[in-house]
């Protein structure tokens, strides 16, 4: 089947409109910031609940028929422009916390993801409810040593914890795409300062450490540059040797990374 432009498979379910609105709770309070909203089918259920609300589309002329919709809402805000290029953080009124929703593009679901979780948000996104393509939820919220867990989930739980909540068939949404889909709910809760490491140093080792699935941890470290008496020194004594990133919790990744921390790769 040929796919929709921009990821446009929109939400004809009902019932699906609602259960994703509710899983975000109470909003009566809270700004939210909707990536994605389309012909506006959570929009409309969001408008109704939200202080206030913050659409960001893509596509011009879905958001100029928004715009046309809630003219009279002045709560309701639509903007036409890419969310990778919009710094969620500006859109915080000082003080403020924003809640992110959204039934993702599935062209850009890990780039999203990474937007949301970059430095400049950090503190000023409290709670994301997204759908996605189920098998992208699977590993976003995996645990270590599941077949599904990667560097995708690894970088997810630095940053947040990660409710997987429900699926949805082809069959809720027009065009129906070839694929399931999941929604998920993070609560942003970066643990950089709790395990002692930086975030712009830690995704990079977590990279490396990810690089190849089938090589160990130790092996994907030495590709990296690190030499094997480097590894030998700063080697957790519990850590197996044959270890792969994909079979170990954050806490001992954190702790290889920081003893590796004192010593640079060749
Ligand atoms: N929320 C609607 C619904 O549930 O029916 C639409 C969801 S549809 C899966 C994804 C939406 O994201 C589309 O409206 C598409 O135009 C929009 N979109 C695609 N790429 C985008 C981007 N980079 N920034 C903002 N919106 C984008």
């Amino acid at each position: 089947m040929k796919k929709p432009k921009l990821g446009q498979n929109f939400l004809v379910d009902d019932a699906a409109r609602y259960a994703i609105v509710d899983a975000l709770g109470d909003l009566s309070q809270r700004t939210v910031v909707e990536i994605g909203p389309g012909h506006g089918a959570l929009t409309d259920i969001l408008a109704t609940r939200a202080r206030k609300l913050i659409a960001l589309e893509l596509d011009p002329s879905l958001a100029a028929e928004l715009r046309f919709r809630y003219r009279e809402q002045p709560h309701v805000e639509v903007l036409n422009g890419d969310v990778l290029k919009i710094d969620l953080a500006t859109l915080a009124a000082e003080g403020e916390t924003l809640d992110v929703i959204g039934n993702l593009p599935y062209y850009i679901t890990s780039d999203i993801l990474l937007h949301l979780f970059s430095d400049v948000n950090a503190g000023k996104l409290l709670r994301a409810v997204l759908m996605m393509q189920r098998e992208v939820a699977d590993r976003v919220a995996a645990a270590p040593g599941v077949r599904d867990y990667g560097l995708l989930s690894a970088t997810t739980q630095m940053n947040a914890r990660v409710d997987n909540l429900f699926t949805l068939p082809p069959s809720a949404f027009q065009p129906p795409p070839d694929v399931y889909s999941s929604v998920i709910r993070l609560h942003f809760a970066p643990r950089f300062v709790e395990l002692g490491i930086d975030a712009v140093g830690f995704d990079a080792f977590l990279k490396r450490c990810f690089a190849q699935k089938r090589k160990t941890l130790h092996n994907n470290l030495r590709a990296a540059g690190f030499t094997p008496e480097q590894l030998a020194a700063a080697w957790p004594r519990e850590m197996p040797a044959q270890a792969r990133a994909e079979s170990l919790a954050l806490e001992p990744m954190a702790a290889l990374y920081r003893s590796l921390a004192q010593t640079q790769p060749a």
